[in-house]
């Protein structure tokens, strides 16, 4: 296992275990790791705070992008794959996207390359919360 995915999967967890929904992100620069996050919506009642978006968060002002990575345990969805775009993150590395499609095409139409890792341990995380917890899951992705 990628040791920066591993630590993306520990988010994920955490942010389960706070009853919120399981998706990590980490931020990765130069090879090192520059911040974590974890989906928040739930916890922080913050509707925009996904796990990426609480990892750039949590990452402060780092100037440029240009050697970072961002992970994700899940395809990021069409607002942090617009955040990704606009701060010009080159590559993302994510866990799967059986469960959640999100928006590649998007960001590899904007010269991101997106590798996904297709996980078993990411896709069967993401199918117990669904099958658990479905209300949650349709607010995340808008499917009310
Ligand atoms: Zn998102």
């Amino acid at each position: 296992m990628d040791k920066f995915m591993q630590l993306a999967i520990d988010e994920a967890k955490k942010g389960r275990s706070e009853g919120g929904i399981p998706i990590g992100s980490v931020l990765v620069k130069d090879g090192k790791v520059i911040a974590t996050g974890h989906n928040k919506r739930v916890q922080e009642n913050n509707p925009i705070l996904h796990g990426e978006m609480d990892c750039l968060n949590n990452a402060g002002r780092i100037g440029s992008y240009r050697n970072t990575m961002i992970y994700s345990t899940l395809m990021p969805c069409y607002m942090c794959a617009g955040t990704i775009v606009q701060f010009k993150i080159p590559k993302v590395i994510v866990g799967e996207s059986k469960t959640f499609s999100g928006a590649r095409e998007f960001m590899e139409s904007h010269g991101v390359e997106v590798v996904d890792l297709n996980l078993p341990e990411c896709i069967e995380m993401m199918e117990d919360f669904i099958q658990k917890k479905p209300e949650l899951w349709d607010e995340d992705i808008m499917e009310l």
